[in-house]
Order: structure tokens, then C-alpha cells, then sequence
């Protein structure tokens, strides 16, 4: 059996009068609270978005191929301000996307072949 509450909705005063209270607990402003809570929603990316890039890339990593254990890589970091718009977003299998966060490139030394 499934129960549902049902709550009259609440006002806009009553909403920030919460999250005023909310920010305060945190020790912040609330202006600072609210930007807070608009950029982790942001950093989840919609099922949509997420479906068609991934349908683009063929379900598979766009670097090796792989089919297992793919997950969705801002091509410009969001942290710089990279948006979750499907250009922005390539599929990338874990290896993948961890050696890319490391992003170091090692070149082996060339050894010199002709003594
Ligand atoms: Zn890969």
C-alpha cells in the first residue's frame, strides 16, 4: 500500500524564509546559498542530455572503443565553466576519463637506434 502526503504548497515567503534559515545555519548569505544550490543542480546532467550523447558516441568510449563502465566527460571542464550541452560532452570509458584528468603525457625518452 502506498501513501501519499499531501501537503498545501507553500508560499514564496515561506520558501525563503526556509532557505534563509537554511543558509544561515551554513554560515552563509543567503544570495551565496542559493548560487550554491543552482550550481549542483547544474552539475547533474539531465537523462535527455545523457541519452544522446551517448547515442552519438555509439554507447562506446570515444578515445578506445570500450563499451563497459562508461561515464559522460565535460570536454571544457565545468568547474571552468563548461556547460552540459551535448558538444560539451563526449563519452569516455573510466580509464579514460582518469588518465585524462591526470592528463599527463609521457613520452617515452627515444633511444637513438643508429650508433
Ligand atoms: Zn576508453
Amino acid at each position: 500500500m502506498v501513501i501519499v502526503f499531501y501537503r498545501p504548497p507553500k508560499s514564496w515567503e515561506e520558501i525563503e524564509a526556509e532557505d534563509r534559515e537554511k543558509a544561515a545555519s551554513q554560515g552563509i548569505t543567503y544570495t551565496a546559498w542559493v548560487e550554491k544550490r543552482a550550481k549542483k543542480k547544474a552539475r547533474v546532467i539531465p537523462k535527455e542530455i545523457r541519452r544522446e550523447v551517448l547515442a552519438r558516441d555509439n554507447h562506446q568510449c570515444v578515445r578506445c572503443g570500450a563499451k563497459k563502465d562508461l561515464t559522460l566527460d565535460h570536454i571544457f571542464p565545468f568547474s571552468k565553466g563548461g556547460s552540459n550541452t551535448p558538444e560539451n560532452l563526449q563519452v569516455l570509458c573510466k580509464a579514460c576519463n582518469f588518465s585524462k584528468g591526470n592528463s599527463v603525457t609521457s613520452k617515452k625518452a627515444e633511444t637513438n637506434k643508429n650508433e
